[in-house]
């Protein structure tokens, strides 16, 4: 059989009169096989998946796949044109997105930090409580080739922990929940890194080899460590957040991680490690608003 390649802008208007746009590459491949999609830039200003989708759509031809890879090159093509950071998915989109990944074996959904989090990289695999479904699913996760794993894995209220609510572990029900179709979402680039190390790239190219879309050996990196419990740290008040420490960094009980203030240098707050664990995620953007975010720190099991 004969593949094509098509490119071509899918585009839905919402009941407030706002017409979307998805610029959707579809690869058929030469020879039969599953059907995979792949989502980038639901965040527009996460350029990871960004860089590594138009360059997968881009040098791909139907000569070098098996089954049919539909890639999503700018999801939130609004939030990308205007660099609109933590954009909401409007309705029209997440249309879009069902109906790219209906029928699909696989979804990857690239994500990352934004214009202003720091991030360390890691992927989020979505467990569905299905074991064949899971898995597909944690073969995606390990095959990426990236340290960390965050298994999303319960759904509905979370249970009263105290002072460590696990809602990582109890998201809202997704598309994936919907289609039962397994999903992972990496968690690669921060602070406007285009893909530099290739890391985006590379775990998705892994994938498509593992699943037999591409021909030859992902490149074996050593399976993610997981993720257990984690801490999110906000601010008291309104400030400016200052931090002293690193994406990646390994820190201690009680170290300190930087300090709030206020415009004039009043020290509003300091910011300490709650338990040893690492710095995944961290807001990079000067001012916060009081409860808003500064920082999560996981510890690695
Ligand atoms: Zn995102």
């Amino acid at each position: 059989m004969s593949g094509s390649k098509n490119g071509t802008f899918m585009r839905r208007t919402g009941a407030d009169g706002v017409e979307h746009r998805i610029p959707v590459g579809t690869i058929v491949g030469d020879r039969p096989g599953g059907r995979v999609t792949i989502f980038a830039g639901q965040h527009g200003t996460e350029y990871d998946g960004l860089e590594a989708a138009q360059k997968l759509y881009r040098t791909l031809t139907p000569a070098d796949v098996s089954g049919t890879i539909v890639i999503a090159l700018s999801t939130n093509d609004q939030s990308f044109l205007n660099w609109e950071q933590f954009a909401p998915t409007h309705p029209p989109i997440l249309e879009m997105m069902e109906e790219l990944a209906t029928g699909s074996d696989l979804l990857i959904n690239c994500h990352g930090g934004e214009f202003s989090e720091g991030m360390e990289p890691y992927v989020i695999c979505r467990l569905l409580g299905d074991p064949e479904l899971d898995a597909k699913a944690r073969a995606m996760a390990d095959a990426f080739g990236v340290p960390y794993v965050s298994f999303s894995q319960y759904r509905g209220e979370p249970p009263e922990t105290g002072v460590r609510p696990a809602w990582w572990l109890w998201p809202k029900k997704s598309m994936s929940d919907r289609l039962r179709i397994p999903e992972i979402t990496p968690e690669v680039g921060e602070r406007g890194s285009r893909d530099d190390k290739g890391i985006m790239y590379d775990g998705i190219v892994n994938v498509l080899k593992t699943f037999g879309f591409l021909e030859g050996q992902p490149s074996g990196k050593p399976a993610p460590r997981e993720i257990g419990d984690r801490y999110w740290l906000t601010a008291d008040e309104d400030g400016i957040f200052f931090p002293e420490t690193t994406i990646g960094k390994d820190v201690a009980e009680g170290e300190h991680l930087g300090v709030v203030r206020d415009y004039f240098g009043r020290l509003i707050q300091e910011v300490k490690a709650p338990a040893a664990a690492k710095v995944m995620n961290m807001n990079w953007g000067m001012p916060v608003k009081q409860g808003g975010f500064l920082l999560w720190l996981g510890v690695i099991k």
